[in-house]
């Protein structure tokens, strides 16, 4: 499991979990006692799909079974978010659809997490057969349309804007040329070795085991790493996608409506990141 916490405006603190989830039937007693009361989980499809992509036998049940645990230990005491991995060999509307069907059944919330090409822990596959290719143009459109008829009929479930789903197309296809600034400078991330940094590719700002947390927030290191955040010296990345779109004055323009989704290119060029064109509301 890994621990994160983000930091809206000063001192407000959100904690939650970003967990697989394999082990939460075990665990869920020991963290809703240590005040925990909201989950993110990564979700890689039902079943064989679940298995084939974590290569592990049968551990779809057992992710099952930890989600059920929460839902029956604690009912909605917990907020559980399903987070869907769209990646290639499973970029369907049927895919989508079952990811759906899953996060309702357990009273879920939903994100799309986009598939990661910067994440140092991550890795793409053999031969990047996790990475779309640019003739996946048309499938990632598809998804990203039904995934707009899903926000409109159940937007307390879909947790994206329609601006941030237009714009996925153009993030999982146009990769580190999608430059977009960054606003993870509200946000810190903490490792379970207990290293803390800004986000979750880079700008360490030190470990817990040397410092306490007050001592790493707020101080020239962390603004400076804001700043460079803000200004995409980092590797860049998509996270945070839709956040970042819906402050970026060029984005909310390109994808106001869904003229974009049928397109074959949505962006003439990539948008740059100048605060002149920035709005921070
Ligand atoms: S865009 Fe840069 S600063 Fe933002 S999360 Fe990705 S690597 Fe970190």
């Amino acid at each position: 499991m890994v621990y994160s916490a983000c930091v809206p405006p000063r001192r407000a603190t959100l904690r939650y979990h970003t967990t697989n989830g394999i082990l939460l039937k075990e665990r869920i007693g020991q963290l809703y006692d240590a005040g925990l009361r909201s989950l993110t989980i990564g979700f890689y499809g039902i079943g064989p799909a679940y298995d084939r992509y974590v290569q592990r036998r049968n551990r779809f049940s057992e992710f099952e079974q930890g989600i059920a645990a929460v839902r029956d230990a604690y009912g909605q005491k917990v907020h559980m978010q399903l987070n869907w991995l769209m990646m290639r060999p499973t970029s369907t509307v049927s895919a989508l659809t079952e990811a759906f069907n899953f996060a309702q059944k357990y009273a879920m919330s939903m994100q799309v997490d986009l598939i990661h090409y910067s994440l140092p822990y991550f890795t793409e596959g053999p031969d990047r057969e996790l990475q779309f290719r640019a003739t996946d143009a048309d499938a990632v459109r598809s998804v990203a349309r039904e995934l707009l008829q899903l926000k409109r009929a159940f937007p307390n479930v879909i947790v994206h804007t329609e601006i941030g789903i237009r714009s996925i197309p153009d993030w999982l296809l146009k990769g580190p040329e999608m430059k977009v600034p960054c606003d993870k400078y509200q946000m810190i991330w903490i490792r379970a070795d207990g290293t803390v940094q800004l986000c979750y590719v880079t700008f360490k700002l030190g470990n817990l085991y040397e410092y306490r947390l007050s001592e790493l927030l707020y101080g020239e290191k962390h603004h400076s790493a804001a700043r460079d955040c803000f200004s995409l010296k980092c590797p860049n990345c998509h996270c945070g996608y839709d956040s970042r779109v819906q402050k970026d004055i060029r984005s909310r323009a390109a994808y106001r409506d869904d003229s974009v989704l049928e397109a074959s290119t949505s962006f003439a060029e990539a948008p740059s990141h100048t605060s002149r064109g920035t709005c921070w509301r």
